[in-house]
């Protein structure tokens, strides 16, 4: 039973103690007491679906009963082991990882969150190349240290302080809101035709897409080329934004004709979260130079990790790299266990068939709702697009997808929204759920749509 402080006394306290920043995330939070697989339950006892999976954190589901027994292991045989010492957990995590990612991407650095694995990844682009400069794209969401604050492209997250330096933003290739669309070519179940003058597996919109990038390396960046190229596979806090087919194939090709390096971001596409492959880069034929990923990583622990190639590694050896957590026993544990709860509870397939499920209702729902303007996304990482008005696609105004959103939450669903507007409701559940599951949650956002929309 909960014993801990009412909900208006951990309101105040989170006020009066913790980061104010907090308070404009998320207008009501949840107090959270418990969570098993994909349910959650608050302090009063209410039981939640969780849609949300923290921020796309918990990936085979919260206290998954195999992950508790490889931290319960691990708890009473060794907690510190610095990645100076070996330690049987860290090495058999970091043999299995590399074993996961496809090419010469071998070397393993595991670190604690998702902004020190992408800060790793740019210092490593940098050192091996020689050069400065990274690209990212528009809306894109890369961690909220001063050197990502370059690559990090909402303003939502943004402070007007010096930082980031060498950072260069390229138009996304958003196939509902960028100029020149391209839908038809997104890779999505939700999408089954491809007949927008695709030639060459390659459609208009997204010509004129990589025009863009072609502008920026041509003008925007010093002569010499960049460092790199960062972008995730779909972007999250962006909002769930596809590109068209081979956007990133072609960006690649382009990035490293000029000697530059190409990072994914996997922090929220990877660990099977997009069904069809274990990682997001593989649906667009791709095969980075760098990959970082955190969150799914620990199904709620804090890991993360990037994994390179050993030559582009080697020009971080030529002084001390340490990490004192990265790579501690505990992680470990939870990791591996992860990475065979994935395979065992074959979660890539759940995420394929139910994510294909959850698209194809909400499809139904953005069909005959008229403020449903775009629905998008693959397997277990989806979002629905609220709008004012689906001709001119204006976004609807928060204080309506904000009582949505609370409507959602009391009918015992939990979402997170994103976005450059705020106004995409971001799906993307524990890898466990199951199709009833996506059915309770669609009748609810249903419901709610139709109760605060009219
Ligand atoms: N990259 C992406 C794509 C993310 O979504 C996030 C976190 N939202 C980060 C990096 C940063 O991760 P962390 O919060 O663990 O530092």
């Amino acid at each position: 039973p909960y014993t801990g402080p009412s909900y208006e006394d951990a309101l105040k306290a989170r006020r009066d103690f913790f980061n104010p920043g907090l308070v404009t995330a998320f207008g009501r939070p949840l107090l959270l007491h418990q969570g098993y697989m994909q349910w959650l339950w608050d302090q009063s006892g209410k039981r939640y679906l969780d849609m949300a999976a923290g921020i796309v954190t918990v990936s085979v589901g919260h206290c998954h009963p195999k992950t508790v027994k490889a931290l319960a292991e691990q708890n009473i045989t060794l907690w510190h082991a610095p990645s100076i010492f070996l330690s049987e957990a860290a090495i058999t995590y970091a043999t299995k990882l590399a074993s996961k990612l496809p090419g010469n991407l071998k070397s393993v650095y595991l670190t604690n969150s998702g902004t020190e694995a992408n800060d790793l990844a740019l210092h490593m682009a940098r050192l091996y190349t020689g050069r400065f400069d990274i690209i990212s794209l528009q809306n894109a969401y890369h961690g909220g240290s001063p050197h990502l604050m370059g690559t990090t492209a909402m303003n939502t997250w943004k402070h007007s302080v010096p930082g980031g330096f060498g950072g260069h933003q390229t138009v996304v290739p958003d196939v509902y809101r960028g100029p020149w669309g391209g839908s038809k070519c997104r890779d999505s179940i939700v999408q089954t035709t491809r007949n927008c003058n695709c030639k060459d597996g390659c459609c208009e919109a997204n010509e004129r897409y990589l025009e863009q990038l072609e502008n920026t390396l041509k003008f925007s960046i010093p002569k010499v080329g960049p460092a790199a190229f960062i972008a995730e596979s779909i972007q999250g806090a962006g909002g769930v934004v596809q590109f068209p087919k081979d956007y990133l194939k072609k960006a690649f090709q382009m990035i490293r004709a000029k000697g530059g390096l190409c990072i994914s971001d996997e922090v929220q596409t990877g660990f099977t979260r997009t069904g069809s492959h274990f990682w997001g880069f593989e649906a667009h034929g791709v095969v980075p130079d760098i990959v970082t990923m955190a969150k799914g990583i620990g199904n709620g622990f804090p890991l993360a990790a990037v994994v390179t190639t050993h030559e582009i590694a080697k020009p971080l050896s030529s002084a001390l790299h340490f990490n004192t957590f990265g790579g501690d026993p505990l992680a470990c544990a939870v990791g591996s266990a992860v990475l065979d709860t994935l395979e065992s509870e074959k979660c890539m397939e759940n995420s394929d068939e139910v994510g294909s499920h959850l698209l194809r209702e909400l499809q139904k729902l953005r069909d005959s709702n008229k403020f449903v303007g775009d629905v998008r996304g693959k397997g277990l990482m989806v979002g629905l697009e609220m709008v004012q008005n689906k001709e001119t696609k204006e976004p609807l105004p928060l204080e309506k997808v904000n009582a949505v959103w609370n409507e959602i939450l009391d009918l015992g669903v939990v979402l997170t929204k994103g976005g450059i507007s705020g106004n995409v409701f971001r799906l993307k559940p524990p890898l466990c759920i199951t199709k009833d599951d996506v059915n309770f949650a669609v009748s609810v956002i249903t419901k709610a749509i139709n109760k605060h929309l009219k």
